[in-house]
């Protein structure tokens, strides 16, 4: 029977979590970026070093597109879901970092950063269930979703071939965490390249993050599958791996299959020769899944549609200049 008191806090036991669970919770996966530990204390201590001990913060504009290491990124985000720190707190600290040090690039990115939970919240209060609505706050029926369970299983367990969305997808898996380029490199891919109901991805995301909170994450989503407010941005996800998992680091960490891959074919393994394949024992199919042929670098054919779509905007004079 559990007591009820106020200053009474039930242990994990008693809400049930046998003891395997509780180690196997409380143990780190040593791949991952920082080891988080719950509580407000705890909260205020990577506040205190992020900004004031480790002055990050200075570089915040030129590392928060990383994906390796505890200070590309304040990671602050998991205090903040469970109600442990404010922005406020996050803000006022800030500030008085630009006071004692100076106001920087970084310091004014990494604010203006911290508003972005803000208006998520905002935003949703104002469309309210419209937020969760397939197609959006627009109603944008035409990306007509598909919902095909074993590609969305693919994506989720990081199966789908393509080297950094499934070390992206395996670092939540085992986490609890994904870097914030990685959250809309996978979402983007997921809706603009697999053309799965963004849903099913939000709901993923859900289940699986230890910093998930429902504005942030719902507003992430429809930005990232063009259904939000603003531009909608279609992100190449090949180049993205290039761009910014310059020497396949990243991959390697989460693929360890691929650690024998050569650069050239670290971002696009599934064009590894069947030489290099044999000799690298990275077999397609076997050591590594094959690719999922849905944008136009995994297809031909995907390629070519878009080619002749350039072609047709061109003549109806739609072309960007
Ligand atoms: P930092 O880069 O250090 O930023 C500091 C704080 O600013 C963050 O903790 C966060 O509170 C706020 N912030 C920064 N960027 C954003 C942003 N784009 N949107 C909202 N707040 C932001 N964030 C969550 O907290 N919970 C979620 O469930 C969540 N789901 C997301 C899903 C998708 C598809 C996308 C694209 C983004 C999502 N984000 C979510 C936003 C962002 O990825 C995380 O807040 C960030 O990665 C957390 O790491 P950090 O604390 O090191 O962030």
């Amino acid at each position: 029977m559990m007591k009820e008191s106020a200053d009474y806090l039930p242990t994990l036991t008693e809400f049930g979590f046998s003891k395997e669970e509780i180690l196997k919770a409380e143990k780190h996966d040593s791949r991952t970026c920082y080891k988080f530990v719950g509580g407000e204390d705890m909260g205020l201590k990577r506040l205190e070093e992020y900004i004031t001990e480790k002055r990050s913060v200075r570089h915040y504009n030129d590392t928060r597109n990383n994906l390796i290491g505890s200070e590309y990124s304040s990671k602050l985000s998991p205090w903040l879901a469970n109600g442990s720190l404010s922005i406020r707190e996050i803000y006022h600290k800030t500030r008085e970092f630009e006071k004692a040090h100076g106001a920087s690039e970084s310091t004014k990115v990494y604010i203006d950063e911290l508003f972005w939970r803000d208006f998520n919240r905002f935003w949703c209060m104002r469309y309210a269930n419209k937020v969760f609505s397939p197609y959006g706050i627009y109603d944008r029926e035409y990306y007509d979703w598909n919902t095909d369970q074993e590609i969305v299983q693919r994506w989720r367990e990081g199966r789908t071939g393509m080297p950094l969305i499934d070390s992206l997808m395996r670092d939540m898996n085992a986490t609890g965490f994904m870097p914030n380029r990685g959250r809309m490199i996978v979402a983007c891919y997921f809706t603009m390249d697999l053309k799965q109901d963004w849903r099913y991805g939000a709901h993923y995301f859900e289940e699986k993050l230890i910093d998930h909170d429902v504005q942030s994450n719902y507003g992430g989503w429809s930005f990232s599958s063009g259904i939000g407010p603003g531009r909608v941005l279609v992100f190449n996800s090949l180049k993205q791996s290039r761009d910014f998992d310059k020497e396949g680091k990243y991959i390697k960490r989460w693929c360890p299959e691929l650690k024998a891959a050569p650069l050239s074919y670290i971002h696009d393994i599934w064009n590894l020769p069947k030489a290099l394949q044999k000799s690298t024992g990275i077999v397609l199919g076997e050591a590594y899944p094959t690719v999922i042929k849905c944008n136009k670098y995994t297809n031909p054919e995907v390629a070519k549609k878009e080619k002749r779509d350039k072609a047709e905007q061109r003549k109806l004079g739609f072309e960007k200049k």
